[in-house]
C-alpha cells in the first residue's frame, strides 16, 4: 500500500508468544499503555483459534476469560480496569469514566449501541472488537485524553473518526491538531470487494475524493476504508504526520489475525486496547 499518507507502521511485539501491536507515536507520549491484539497466543480452539476476545464468538467464556487476563498481562493492565463498547456499526461516541469501568468483563453493561469511547481518567482501558473493521485509536497528548472507535464501511461512511474527535474537543475541549491517531491492522484496499449500492454510499459521503477511495473492477468496486478514515481525519484537521497507519490487512493475513471476510464469517474477535496510564 503505497499511496498511503502519514506514518506507516505499527510495532509487533511479542510476549511469550502472544503477538500485539502498537502504535510507535503513542509509545513515545509515554501517556498510554495500548494495543491491538492478533489471533495468536490464546487458549481458544477451532473457529477461534486462539487469542478470541469476543464473548459473543462460538467459544467458551471461560477460554475468553482467560484470553483477555492474557491480553492485559502482556499490555500490563488489569482486567477489571476494563470498560468494552456495545459495537453496532453506528457513529455514537460515548464519553465513559471511572463509573464505567469493568462494564463488560466484571460487571453487567449499562452501555448501549455504542462505536466509540472517550475518557479523561488514567486507570480506565478501552476496549473496542474487530474482525476486519478499522480499529481508530486517538490521543490528545496536551490535554491526555484518549478515544477508541470502531469504524467498518458503515463507521467509515458515517465518519466516526471525526464524530470521535468532535466529542473529545466539546467534552475535553482538544484541540484537533494536537492530536496523535492510529488506524490499525483490518481489511485493506486489497480485498474489501464490494458492489455498487455500498461503492455509492461512499461517493456519497466522500464526493471529492470518490478516485482515491474506490477502485472498480469488472462489475464489483474495491474500497480503501484505511485512505478513506484518513482523508476524514485530515479533512477535520488532524495533521497529517500526527497519523500512522498499521497497513497491515487482516483478510490477506488470516494466519495472524480474525478475518470475518478471509474466514467466511466463522472466526473469532480480535480486541483494540488504550488507556491512559
Ligand atoms: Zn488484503
Amino acid at each position: 500500500m503505497n499511496n498511503i499518507s502519514g506514518r506507516i507502521g505499527f510495532k509487533e511485539n511479542n510476549w511469550d508468544g502472544l503477538v500485539y501491536y502498537t502504535i510507535p507515536s503513542f509509545e513515545q507520549t509515554g501517556l498510554v499503555k495500548h494495543g491491538f491484539s492478533s489471533r495468536l497466543g490464546g487458549v481458544s480452539t477451532g473457529e477461534c483459534t486462539s487469542l478470541n476476545l469476543g464473548f459473543k464468538r462460538k467459544d467458551n467464556p471461560e477460554n475468553v476469560r482467560e484470553n483477555f487476563n492474557r491480553f492485559c498481562s502482556a499490555l500490563g493492565i488489569l482486567p477489571d480496569q476494563m470498560v468494552f463498547s456495545d459495537q453496532v456499526h453506528k457513529d455514537k461516541v460515548l464519553k465513559v469514566d471511572l463509573y464505567h469501568q469493568g462494564m463488560g468483563f466484571t460487571k453487567q453493561s449499562e452501555i448501549r449501541e455504542t462505536d466509540g469511547l472517550i475518557a479523561h481518567q488514567p486507570g480506565l482501558a478501552l476496549v473496542t472488537f474487530y474482525a476486519d473493521c478499522v480499529p481508530l485509536f486517538f490521543l490528545d497528548p496536551v490535554k491526555k485524553i484518549i478515544g477508541l472507535s470502531h469504524s467498518g464501511w458503515r463507521g467509515t461512511v458515517a465518519k466516526i473518526g471525526r464524530q470521535t474527535l468532535r466529542a473529545m474537543e466539546e467534552h475535553y475541549g482538544t484541540r484537533v491538531s494536537d492530536c496523535l491517531v492510529g488506524i490499525g491492522p483490518s481489511i485493506g484496499p486489497c480485498c474489501f470487494e464490494v458492489d455498487l449500492p455500498v461503492a455509492e454510499e461512499f461517493a456519497k459521503a466522500y464526493p471529492d475524493r470518490q478516485e482515491e477511495i474506490i477502485k472498480p473492477f469488472g462489475n464489483k468496486y474495491y474500497i480503501d476504508l484505511w485512505k478513506a478514515n484518513i482523508i476524514q481525519l485530515k479533512d477535520y484537521g488532524v495533521p497529517e504526520d500526527n497519523i500512522t497507519t498499521a497497513s497491515l490487512c487482516t483478510c490477506c493475513n488470516k494466519d495472524i489475525f480474525f478475518s470475518h471476510r478471509g474466514d467466511k464469517g466463522k472466526t473469532g474477535s480480535l480486541a483494540a486496547l488504550l488507556m491512559l496510564a
